[in-house]
């Protein structure tokens, strides 16, 4: 194939997607992949199950990239199309594939079903494809080549499509490619997406054998650095560099860990390694920031649990804000936000005690604490410190409830830090 990078188009079929009755996430999944093996994807497209439009779609995608990958429409039934309109398109004859046809039969056998007659459809292959055997399903994937260029064709079902696609596409995909790609995850919090974006530019030419993107969620911004060269050392070694020199400029200042995942796994290891342990009191975020802390395995060790204190009452009798201080300040102020900190480090026993109290609307704002205002509160042996957010009162409330987590969990790690 070609000495550029690959380019690859995704093209899911359905009318579930059209209607919007399902989340194209097997876009989203296959993209990301592609995006790691350094194959540039420069189209996304969602076409019903309707043989003309799904061909046009494949042969318009043809036209500009190396490789389409068509998600859906290997069923067994008849408005599973995708295999017959590839076919027709390359010309290729359907012939019944018996490998296939046999682990069909074998994977109804296993699972104790009964096997239709329109399974064997299933088996049915164009000539000259790449068959790849499904061990999560009955539709075995495939690939056809043309003229150096791919069709790939997956299972819709996610269940199917990703082991798939990363036991049997993805070798398959390496096969094409002629370069090695290393990227690298800098975790910014605190530093605005496009101030970012300025240093970068500043700092990095963008070449093809370099590429710099940032990614911004709920206040984080993850910049993902992206190498190419002939070797892999090479392009660690290109990455490295440029990388290096991201993190000893201003924007490094704000890096809370480079290929870290989430600011939650950066809390959990920097716990782990100071041999701390933490405890939360949730009002506005719901329990959100135990969850998130809890998606991470082996995080018992460091997180003693939490507690979602949601009415007055309940912050009074479980974790002891004094009534005075709810009737004088209101739940939602720093004073209150410091004793729900303070209670439930001291009820759990834990080093550090984290705390939110907050609005995130989009009712219950007030002139004084209008929606988006939300304090967090931390508590440790050396004392207790209170942040204030002032997010837009547009955010949502999932965003406001999600950058309020992500705020603590900075608080936590800069507490850390001092310990
Ligand atoms: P089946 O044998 O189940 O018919 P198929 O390969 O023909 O598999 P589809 O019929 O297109 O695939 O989709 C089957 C199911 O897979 C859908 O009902 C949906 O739940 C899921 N699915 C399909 N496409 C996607 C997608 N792009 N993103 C997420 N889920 C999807
Ligand atoms: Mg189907």
């Amino acid at each position: 194939m070609a000495d550029r990078a690959l380019i690859a188009e995704i093209l899911c079929t359905g009318e579930e997607l059209l209607l919007g009755d399902i989340v194209n996430t097997n876009a989203a999944f296959l993209s990301e992949r592609l995006t790691d093996l350094g194959i540039c994807v420069y189209h996304h497209s969602v076409v019903g199950d309707d043989p003309r439009r799904l061909g046009e779609c494949v042969e318009e995608g043809l036209s500009r990239s190396d490789i389409v990958i068509i998600s859906g429409g290997l069923g067994p039934t008849k408005d599973d199309l995708t295999k017959e309109t590839v076919a027709a398109l390359f010309g290729r004859k359907m012939k019944l594939h018996e490998p296939s046809l046999a682990d069909i039969k074998s994977y109804f056998e296993r699972t104790g079903r009964t096997m239709s007659k329109n399974n064997e459809k299933q088996a049915m292959m164009p000539e000259g494809a790449i068959v790849f055997p499904n061990h999560f399903g009955t539709a075995p994937a495939l690939a056809l080549e043309r003229d150096s260029k791919s069709v790939i064709m997956l299972p819709g079902p996610p269940s199917e499509l990703i082991p798939l696609f990363c036991e049997q596409a993805e070798p398959y995909l390496r096969t094409k490619i002629n370069q090695a790609i290393v990227s690298k995850n800098i975790h910014i919090f605190g530093m605005g997406e496009s101030a970012i974006a300025e240093k970068i530019d500043a700092l990095l030419i963008d070449t093809p054998s370099l590429t710099a993107a940032t990614y911004c969620k709920e206040g984080e911004v993850r910049i993902r650095i992206t190498a190419r060269a002939e070797t892999e050392s090479l392009a660690s070694e290109l990455c490295e560099e440029h990388a290096q020199k991201i993190m000893r400029s201003e924007v490094g200042g704000f890096a809370y860990g480079v290929d870290v995942g989430t600011i939650e796994n950066a809390v959990v290891t920097a716990l782990h390694q100071k041999g701390l342990t933490l405890s939360a009191a949730e009002s506005c975020t719901g329990g959100l920031i135990a969850k998130r802390i809890t998606d991470i395995s082996g995080c018992s060790d460091v997180f003693f649990g939490g507690c979602v204190t949601y009415t007055n009452d309940v912050k009074h009798r479980l974790i002891g804000v004094k009534e005075e201080t709810l009737e004088r300040y209101g739940a939602v102020s720093e004073q209150t936000a410091r004793e729900m900190a303070v209670g439930v480090r001291l009820a759990t026993g834990s080093d550090i005690g984290i705390s939110t109290t907050g609005v995130a609307g989009p009712t219950g704002g007030t002139a004084e604490t209008p929606v988006g205002t939300v304090f967090i509160g931390i508590s440790t042996s050396e004392g207790e410190s209170v942040r204030r957010l002032s997010l837009s009162s547009m955010r949502s409330r999932e965003y406001i409830r999600q950058a309020s987590a992500t705020n603590a969990f900075d608080m936590v790690l800069k507490a850390i830090l001092l310990k």
